[in-house]
């Protein structure tokens, strides 16, 4: 089985979403061979859960505080996420860059995921940010290199795969590797057809519905 998590990042309104799933929502439940999750931002968490009740459709939160609970102002804790998703992302670049998130608050954001039954997707571009790794189960990887996000110049397929393999090595351990970066309904396929990547952490090409069905029956055919 393969991985497609669809990061919305600060897009989407409430609306935005309903109108979402009611022109994919069919056409995604349906498809085999593939664990589609939707990343949302925290407000739409909700109407997300709603949107995909029933279907095996999954949600996940964008970030968590590295803190049980406190005086964090605009934070989320994992507790107050648990239940309402089942995976979490985990220090992605865009955190690291705009909001300087070091190694230590991502390992800390590791311990609450795994604390609140919410699976990491751990991003990271370096073996050195695999470090942070204490426990090496129930966990997922992404591999995305900067100079990939958002630009439209994905990684190559046999690179991603190479890093897949050694992140595996350095870990010790058969989780879970997917590729994020530039992908597209056009190049998922080569990306998936590597025995070395579970899967797909997409951004721009899962905002809309049309654009995310062709990418998922492109990866689940
Ligand atoms: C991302 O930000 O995680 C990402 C992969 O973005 P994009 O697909 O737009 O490159």
């Amino acid at each position: 089985m393969k991985y497609l998590v669809a990061n919305w990042k600060m897009n989407k309104t409430d609306q935005e979403v309903r109108d979402f799933f009611a022109v994919s929502r069919e056409a995604l439940r349906l498809a085999k061979g593939v664990e589609i999750v939707f990343c949302p931002p925290f407000p739409l968490i909700p109407t997300v859960r709603s949107e995909v009740v029933g279907t095996p459709l999954k949600v996940g939160a964008q970030d968590l505080s590295s803190e049980e609970d406190g005086a964090r102002t605009g934070d989320v804790s994992g507790k107050q996420i648990e239940g309402m998703a089942d995976y979490v992302i985990v220090g992605h670049s865009e955190r690291k860059k705009l909001f300087h998130e070091t190694s230590q608050e991502i390992a800390a954001k590791l311990v609450q995921a795994r604390r609140h039954d919410l699976t990491p997707i751990l991003c990271f571009e370096t073996p050195e940010e695999l470090k942070v790794v204490n426990d090496p189960t129930h966990l997922l990887l992404a591999y995305e290199p900067t100079f990939a996000i958002g630009s439209g110049h994905p990684d190559t397929p046999a690179n991603a795969a190479a890093v897949a393999k050694s992140a595996r090595e350095i870990l010790g351990h058969t989780v879970p590797v997917l590729y994020g970066g530039s992908v597209t309904a056009d190049n998922v396929k080569e990306f998936l057809s590597q025995p070395e990547i579970d899967g797909a952490l997409v951004g721009s090409a899962s905002l809309d519905p049309a654009g995310w069905v062709g990418l998922v029956h492109a990866a689940s055919t």
